[in-house]
């Protein structure tokens, strides 16, 4: 009976990106790709009974691989947009971010948003911290690939100040940053994390179904303590 049951199992394609602290990076000691959205995606795979495909792609390539339908979903912190929307079905937010800068500790000249213009500042190609700085600042933006490179430019004064999520920002500080890299002013944007899909997708649904169940059953909380603590 329960072969049966595999073979009925539909697989599916889950597009993520392999550089974003905590949320999907590799372990240094195992190369295995973990994180936040991994247990959870794991997760609600179990939850929903498909099994998933995982693919490491760099982000800004996941933003443009979902509306062709190349993938089934797309999870890497992705924020919800109303310009993103246009191309993309979210899942129901399920992690509360924001923007926040930073810059190397003993830096006098930047204390917040406001001291960025005419400076060099950090960020990754595709994001919302990209558009954030090109709208509102008159900083000279430098978009890396991936987003270490962007913190490591700050690290070697490549660059004057990073601008990202502050969950990826804090938790890279503290880990990786050894105390070199501090965050500077205010939440600057309150955003959301969707799980994303391809418009129309019948997947949307049944996701959202199990990451309620999760929420029910205190599994999503189990999750969310072994990343971030109570
Ligand atoms: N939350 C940011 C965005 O959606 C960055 C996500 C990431 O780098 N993985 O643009």
């Amino acid at each position: 009976e329960e072969a049966a049951e595999d073979e009925e199992k539909p697989t599916y394609s889950v597009a993520t990106d392999n550089n974003y602290v905590p949320f999907e990076f590799i372990d240094q000691e195992t190369d295995k790709l973990i994180g936040f959205d991994i247990d959870l995606i794991n997760a609600i795979a179990d939850e929903a009974g498909f099994d998933i495909e995982i693919e490491q792609m760099e982000f800004s390539g996941i933003v443009s691989a979902i509306p062709s339908g190349r993938f089934d979903i797309g999870i890497a912190g992705m924020t919800i947009t109303e310009e993103r929307e246009e191309n993309i079905d979210f899942s129901q937010p399920y992690y509360d971010a924001g923007l926040i800068l930073a810059v190397l500790d003993g830096n006098e000249e930047i204390s917040s948003i406001d001291d960025v213009d005419g400076m060099t500042v950090a960020t990754r190609v595709g994001s919302t911290s990209e558009d954030y700085l090109q709208e509102n600042t008159d900083a000279n933006v430098e978009a890396f690939p991936e987003i270490t490179e962007a913190y490591r430019s700050v690290l070697t004064e490549r660059t004057d100040a990073v601008l990202y999520d502050k969950p990826n920002v804090e938790y890279y500080a503290e880990t990786e940053a050894g105390g070199e890299l501090v965050t500077v002013g205010d939440l600057l944007q309150g955003e959301q994390y969707g799980i994303a899909f391809p418009k129309d997708s019948e997947l949307r649904d049944e996701v959202d179904e199990a990451i309620d169940s999760l929420k029910e059953s205190g599994k999503f909380d189990e999750i969310y303590t072994k990343w971030f603590g109570e």
